[in-house]
C-alpha cells in the first residue's frame, strides 16, 4: 500500500521540505478538503470554532497519538508557524527562574542545533552539554551520559540534522533534566518512544503535511512552569487549555496532516515506515559506498539519516553537471544545503522505492560516464 507505482515518466522531487506527499493524500485531498458540504462549506472554509473542524482535530490529534502511542500525561498540541518558532518558544515557556531553572543545556550536532541554541541564547545563559567532532566521517555527539548543570531547564537536541545528514544512534540520557526534541525531519519515519522526552516538536513540511503547521508532544507537568511573559498565542499552557484553538490555527494543514496519518496506519503504521526508509536508505548508501570513491558520504556508519542522504562526488567540480543532468533525467532538488555544498537526497515516508532506484541508476549512469 504505502509504495505506488510509478507513472511511465516519473519526476522525482528529493527536496528537504517542503517535502513529497504521498500519492494517495493527494489523490484524495481534492474531494475531502475542497467540495463543498451540506452547509455550504468545503472543509477548509469551515470556521475553527465549529464542530466540523473541531472533529476534524480531535481526529487528527487521536490518529497521531495512535500512531506514536503518546501516554496519556502528554498533550498533543497543533500549532501555527514552523520549527524556527519553537527554537524562541522553548525558553520562553520552559524557563522557571523562580524554581532554579535558569539556563538551558544543548547538544551541538549540526547546522539546527546551532541555529536552535542562538535563539535560545536570546532568553538565557546555554550549556553547550555536547559536541560533534566535526572530523570525517562525522557523528553525532558522543553519547556517554551528558553532564547536564541540574539549573537548566531542558536538554535540547535535534534528533536528525537535516542539512548534515547525521542521525543519533540513540537518545543521551540527561538525567533529570527533561529532554527536548526537534525531531521536523524524522518525526513519524520510526517508532520513537515518547516517554524518553519532556517535549518533542516537529514542523510539517517534511513528513506530516504542508508547511504553516507544528506539531508539538509536551509532557503535562512542563505545561505547569510559570514561564516568562510568552505572548498567548506562543504559550504552551494556553494553547493546551484552549486545545490549540486559542487563536485561529492552521486549518488546511491540520486537514491535511490528518490524512498522512490516515495513510501512515493504513500503509502499516510506523514499524513499516522505518522498514521501508531503512530500505531506501540502505540502497542509496551501498550506491555510495560501492562506487570505489566516486561518491562519498561523509558521516560514519551508525549516524547516517535514513532521511536526508548526503553525499558528494569526488571531483566536486562536477557536482553542477550532475544536477544538470539529473534533473533532465526527472531527479530533482538534490543540490546539498548551502552551508555543507555537494548533494542531498531527502527520503521521507513518501518517496517510493521506485524514486531511489531511479536515483541509483542514474548515479551509476552517471558514473561511468565520468569515472
Ligand atoms: C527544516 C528544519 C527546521 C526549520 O523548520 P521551519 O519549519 O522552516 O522553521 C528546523 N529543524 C530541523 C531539524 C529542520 O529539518
Amino acid at each position: 500500500m504505502a509504495q505506488h507505482d510509478a507513472p511511465a515518466k516519473a519526476a522525482w522531487n528529493f527536496a528537504a521540505g517542503p517535502a513529497r506527499l504521498p500519492d494517495a493524500v493527494l489523490a484524495r485531498a481534492g474531494a475531502a478538503l475542497f467540495e463543498r458540504g451540506a452547509d455550504g462549506a468545503a472543509a477548509i472554509e469551515r470556521p475553527f470554532t465549529g464542530a466540523g473542524f473541531r472533529e476534524v482535530l480531535a481526529d487528527a490529534r487521536q490518529r497521531l497519538a495512535a500512531l506514536l502511542g503518546v501516554p496519556d500525561h502528554y498533550r498533543v498540541l497543533f500549532l501555527a508557524g514552523g520549527a524556527m518558532h519553537q527554537f524562541s518558544m522553548l525558553p520562553m515557556n520552559l524557563l522557571d527562574p523562580a524554581s532554579g531553572l535558569r539556563r538551558v543545556a544543548y547538544a551541538d550536532s549540526g547546522y539546527w542545533s546551532r541555529r536552535a541554541m542562538q535563539e535560545a541564547a536570546r532568553y538565557a545563559e546555554v550549556a553547550v552539554v555536547a559536541r560533534h567532532a566535526g572530523a570525517l566521517p562525522l557523528t553525532a555527539p558522543p553519547l556517554d551520559d551528558w553532564q547536564v548543570p541540574p539549573d537548566c531547564a531542558y536538554c535540547h537536541i535535534t534528533a536528525n540534522e537535516t542539512v548534515d545528514g547525521i542521525a543519533y544512534p540513540a537518545w543521551p540520557n540527561t538525567g533529570a533534566v527533561p529532554l527536548v526534541a526537534d525531531a521536523t525531519s524524522c518525526f513519524l519515519s520510526a517508532p520513537l518512544d515518547v516517554s524518553k522526552f519532556g517535549l518533542i516538536y516537529a514542523s510539517a513540511q517534511k513528513n506530516i503535511g504542508p508547511s504553516g503547521l507544528t506539531v508539538v508532544i509536551v509532557r503535562e507537568d512542563l505545561l505547569r512552569r510559570p514561564a516568562l511573559a510568552a505572548p498567548s498565542a506562543l504559550c504552551y499552557r494556553l494553547q493546551a487549555a484552549q486545545d490549540s484553538c486559542l487563536n485561529t490555527p492552521p486549518t488546511l494543514a491540520i486537514h491535511l496532516a490528518a490524512l498522512v496519518f490516515d495513510w501512515i496506519s493504513e500503509s502499516g503504521g510506523l514499524v513499516a515506515m522505518a522498514s521501508a526508509n531503512r530500505r531506501k536508505a540502505d540502497l542509496l548508501y551501498s550506491a555510495i559506498d560501492s562506487s570505489q570513491g566516486f561518491y562519498t558520504a561523509p558521516v560514519a556508519h551508525g549516524h547516517r539519516s535514513t532521511t536526508n542522504v548526503r553525499f558528494h562526488l569526488a571531483d566536486e567540480r562536477l557536482t553542477e553537471v550532475f544536477l544538470t543532468d539529473a534533473a533532465a533525467a526527472g531527479l530533482h532538488h538534490l543540490r546539498g544545503h548551502r552551508q555543507v555544498g555537494g548533494l542531498r537526497a531527502s527520503l521521507y515516508n513518501a518517496m517510493p522505492d521506485a524514486g531511489v532506484a531511479a536515483l541509483v541508476d542514474f548515479m551509476a549512469e552517471f558514473a561511468r560516464g565520468h569515472g
